[in-house]
């Protein structure tokens, strides 16, 4: 593991401070529109589809370039692009899986934001037992057939295209009877309805096809891999931005350290208490873990390796952490924490998701379960770990009710 910088990284990270300092925009974003914009500008200045093949609108820059512009961006609390399941996990599934036909289609727009794109995976009975799909997809000739429901479909409401996985044989065990396709959202069979979530936004919807259309030349891979092509799907997934989500995590902590030292109990800062400072130093040596297997994630990626099962180590580690860490922050900041809106700013935590709000502790409270459930639950991870990294035996029927992601 190498943690040192070299010339041109340091160079190129001057570069895109200097970028983000002129170009961040000065008001909040509110609206897609506005988003798209950002997006756009983003693209044009070489910083998203970064690792892309040049020929498809791409950059063809090195793991740690993308890992410095992900990393700037987040010190500089820049708002995020829109698309970001187009950018995250559609985008590379076409480029490692898709025909050269579909490359030239769908890479460009992805990047440009022009087409916005969501992953049709889970649904109402298979999430960690995604082999249990139900949704069907029936070969009628030219196109395919497709009928079924889906559910927590992050930006469903605002998609023109999914990356669907539907079952096209169910006659053969179910990891082979599952094929992976691109569908028009926009179209009459299918019906997008939000779900309302705890944190009172709404990201999530439930998608239904009825009689829905897909064309032949929209499948990915042959007939029966979806299940495989799902597979590096979750790999993009599970690898993430992890050195970037190091350094929101300690703009966070020092938020937290700040309204530590401003509140008071009996008189004194609550940053006094040796509780309180036991409990935060617990969570920057946690925090100092988490950098570390950032770049960890981040040589192997250099090298030219994927992380493979590495990344659910990073998942599982991550995901945990920052559900200790906003526990904690709860605890600090007692009531101004559950407030979504009207506190003070020493006690506001902004936080720019790709959906256009801004968040409060509370919110970031609230979302930290999100992470030991999406891409794999936690118990999930554990699973992989287990059976992969340590050759532990494999999970049983008796162990559980059925296969696993
Ligand atoms: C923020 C967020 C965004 C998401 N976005 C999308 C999206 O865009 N598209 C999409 O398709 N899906 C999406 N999902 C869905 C996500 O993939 C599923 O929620 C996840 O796979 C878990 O499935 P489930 O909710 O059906 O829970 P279940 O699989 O029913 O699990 C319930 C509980 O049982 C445990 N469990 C299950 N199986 C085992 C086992 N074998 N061993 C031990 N414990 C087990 C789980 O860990 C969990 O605690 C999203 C979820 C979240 C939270």
């Amino acid at each position: 593991m190498d943690l040192n910088y070299t010339p041109e990284d340091i160079a190129f990270r001057k570069q895109v401070r200097a970028w983000l300092e002129q170009n961040l925009p000065r008001e909040p974003i509110a609206t897609l529109a506005q988003r798209r914009t950002w997006h756009r500008k983003l693209y044009e200045a070489g910083y998203l589809g970064m690792g892309w093949p040049k020929e498809y609108g791409g950059g063809g820059a090195r793991p740690m370039e993308q890992a410095i512009v992900a990393d700037e961006m987040a010190r500089t609390n820049a708002p995020a692009p829109t698309n970001g399941l187009g950018l995250g996990i559609v985008g590379p599934t076409i480029v490692v899986h898709g025909s050269e036909a579909q490359k030239r289609r769908y890479l460009r727009k992805i990047l440009t934001a022009e087409e916005l794109w969501c992953q049709l995976y889970s649904e109402p009975n298979a999430g960690s037992d995604l082999a249990s799909l139900k949704t069907s997809a029936v070969d009628q000739g030219d196109h395919f057939v497709v009928n079924g429901q889906k559910i927590w479909t992050s930006g469903g409401a605002i998609a023109d295209w999914g990356l669907l996985l539907a079952r096209t044989d169910p006659k053969v065990p179910k990891h082979k009877g599952i094929t992976c396709f691109l569908m028009n959202m926009r179209q009459p069979g299918v019906d997008v309805r939000p779900l309302k979530q705890i944190t009172g936004s709404s990201e999530f919807c439930e998608v239904f096809m009825t009689n829905a259309r897909v064309e032949k030349s929209d499948q990915i891979g042959k007939l029966g891999e979806g299940w495989a092509i799902a597979q590096t799907t979750l790999g993009y997934e599970r690898g993430g931005r992890s050195l970037a989500r190091v350094t929101t995590y300690a703009a966070q902590y020092g938020c937290l350290a700040n309204a530590a030292r401003r509140l008071k109990r009996h008189g004194r800062p609550l940053s006094d208490d040796p509780i309180v400072r036991q409990k935060l130093g617990r969570i920057w040596a946690d925090l100092e873990v988490e950098r570390y297997s950032a770049l960890r994630v981040l040589t192997h990626l250099e090298r030219g390796e994927h992380p493979g099962a590495g990344g659910s180590v990073t998942k599982l580690s991550y995901s945990e952490f920052e559900k200790r860490f906003m526990e904690l922050a709860e605890e600090i900041l007692g009531p101004y924490g559950q407030l979504t809106e009207g506190a003070p700013p020493e006690y506001q935590l902004q936080i720019d998701t790709a959906v256009g709000e801004r968040g409060t502790w509370a919110y970031a409270y609230l979302w930290s379960r999100a992470g030991t459930i999406y891409a794999g639950s936690s118990e999930i991870q554990k699973n992989v770990i287990g059976e992969r990294i340590l050759g532990l035996p494999k999970e049983t029927r008796a162990d559980r009710a059925g296969a696993t992601r």
